[in-house]
């Protein structure tokens, strides 16, 4: 998403552009596959930023504006309503910030001052700087700005789910974007889910005049004079290019640099990888009792973030998403029901394991995760679920590794972002994850963002 953000940007500004995928399936960390006729969406649970139409500000409105895209040609349909809860507490909301607000002064009466205060706080902050500067902890100002700790660990929860790439915290920089991203603006999806998206994004670019080669990844990248002299594509031939934009990953474009950068060894692969479950139901999940959009659970009082150290997956918290509960225009709902959970999962723990009995693991976390969710949904039953499941799919950090070539199934890249996109080479920059903005949106600023910093900018 962020290359092809970058690619429209620098074509529409009469660039030549190419545009490298190693991968078949345009998309990345976004994207969708078939399995036995049927389409899954990886990744997208919502499109986050969500704003009315009408609306002029905030970083959807932003991203329209400059690729040229129509707020009508997204086709975004807002959620239904969503949730955090943790043992017996729940904060319900939706697109509607006043609801959050009214949940936070019920469930927390003597912390809505403080709420409000940090709130005003994050509203001003600027969280799209490119400095450097190391960002402070979100924890340590949260401590201070709210002293409930309970209300610190249900902000935190799903906040940390949809970008932390810290075990444990996450930077303040971070938790303003997804505060924003999540519960100030709030989540929509197409009808048609990601493709949509990425149908929009490839038109644009084709339209402005960029060319891309798929199943074309680059192998490694040349060096001479402290720039990128030529890419080294995997069938041996190499292209040159004034300008090299990654967004493959801060390790994993170092790594490719064939002058062997001192940094590549001091860059931490990102720790956090996820698994998730996906069972495809045979009537709407709302006549299950599941009539909510996403929820994020999470069954001790604290949240744990962190990569499971003695198991596989980590079935304390997760995140519970049916994508039918969006309100998709004319009243339609996806042709089957649709019921995924996420959970943390350790890459070590799966990449160990012979393939037989990875596929046993598979079967088996599966379930777990399945149980888990279902204690967060009253009046669901597991058997229930079960009994209208039509088929099932669940990926792993070894599939988000080998599809999109992410170190370690790291989805939200090294914990250290690089905000203004350099790196050691003069030409070399990097958009994506790794540079820090996050999510579908995130990645999308981010690609422009680059492009406009260090080409359209320098050169007009
Ligand atoms: C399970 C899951 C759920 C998610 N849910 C959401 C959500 O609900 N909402 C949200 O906003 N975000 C979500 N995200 C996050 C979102 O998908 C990512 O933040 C975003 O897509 C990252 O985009 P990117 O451009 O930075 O990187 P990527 O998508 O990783 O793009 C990098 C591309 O580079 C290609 N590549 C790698 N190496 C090479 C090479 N050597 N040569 C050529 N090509 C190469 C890869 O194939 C890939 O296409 C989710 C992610 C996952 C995995």
């Amino acid at each position: 998403m962020s290359g092809l953000a970058a690619g429209i940007r620098l074509a529409q500004f009469g660039r030549n552009v190419l545009i490298l995928e190693r991968h078949n399936a345009p998309g990345g960390l976004n994207s969708f596959y078939a399995l036995a006729g049927r389409k899954f969406d990886v990744g997208l649970h919502a499109v986050t930023n969500y704003v009315p139409q009408g609306v002029r500000t905030g970083p959807l409105v932003k991203i329209c504006r400059q690729l040229r895209i129509g707020r009508d040609e997204l086709d975004l349909c807002p959620q239904h309503g969503s949730r955090v809860a943790f043992p017996g507490e729940d904060l319900r909301f939706n697109n509607d910030f006043a609801l959050l607000e009214s949940e936070v002064a019920r469930v927390f009466p003597r912390s809505i001052d403080a709420f409000r205060t940090l709130v005003s706080r994050i509203r001003e902050y600027d969280d799209t700087h490119l400095d450097e500067s190391r960002a402070p902890s979100a924890r340590t100002i949260l401590e201070t700005a709210l002293p409930d700790r309970r209300l610190r660990e249900m902000l935190l929860c799903p906040l940390m789910y949809y970008g932390s790439a810290r075990p444990g915290d996450m930077d303040f920089d971070q938790f303003v974007t997804l505060f924003k991203a999540v519960f100030l603006e709030g989540f929509a999806r197409p009808f048609e889910g990601v493709r949509r998206i990425i149908r929009v994004l490839l038109q644009r670019y084709r339209e402005a005049g960029g060319e891309r080669r798929m199943k074309c990844g680059v192998r490694s990248l040349r060096v001479a004079g402290g720039r990128v002299s030529e890419l080294e594509l995997d069938d041996g031939r190499l292209i040159t290019a004034d300008h090299v934009i990654s967004s493959i990953g801060r390790l994993e474009t170092l790594r490719l640099c064939a002058d062997r950068p001192s940094a590549a060894e001091d860059v931490e692969a990102g720790p956090l990888s996820f698994a998730e479950s996906i069972a495809v139901l045979d009537v709407p999940p709302a006549s299950l009792g599941c009539s909510e959009t996403i929820v994020f659970f999470n069954d001790s009082p604290s949240f744990a973030y962190g990569s499971p150290e003695h198991d596989l997956i980590d079935t304390r918290s997760g995140v519970i998403c049916v994508p039918n509960n969006y309100a998709y225009g004319d009243d339609q709902d996806l042709d089957e029901g649709f019921f995924r959970v996420t959970a943390l999962a350790s890459y070590a723990g799966w990449t160990g394991l012979p393939e037989e009995r990875y596929q046993a693991e598979k079967r088996r976390c599966y379930a777990r995760m399945q149980d888990s969710a279902v204690r967060f949904l009253p009046g669901v039953a597991c058997e229930e679920l079960q009994a209208h499941t039509r088929t099932t799919d669940m990926f792993t950090p070894r599939t988000i590794e080998r599809f999109t070539g992410h170190i370690s199934g790291a989805v939200y890249g090294a914990p250290d972002k690089v905000r203004d996109g350099r790196t050691h080479l003069d030409n070399l920059y990097l958009c994506g994850t790794d540079q820090g903005f996050l999510g579908i949106v995130g990645a999308m600023l981010s690609g422009i963002s680059m492009a406009n910093l260090h080409i359209i900018r320098k050169e007009g």
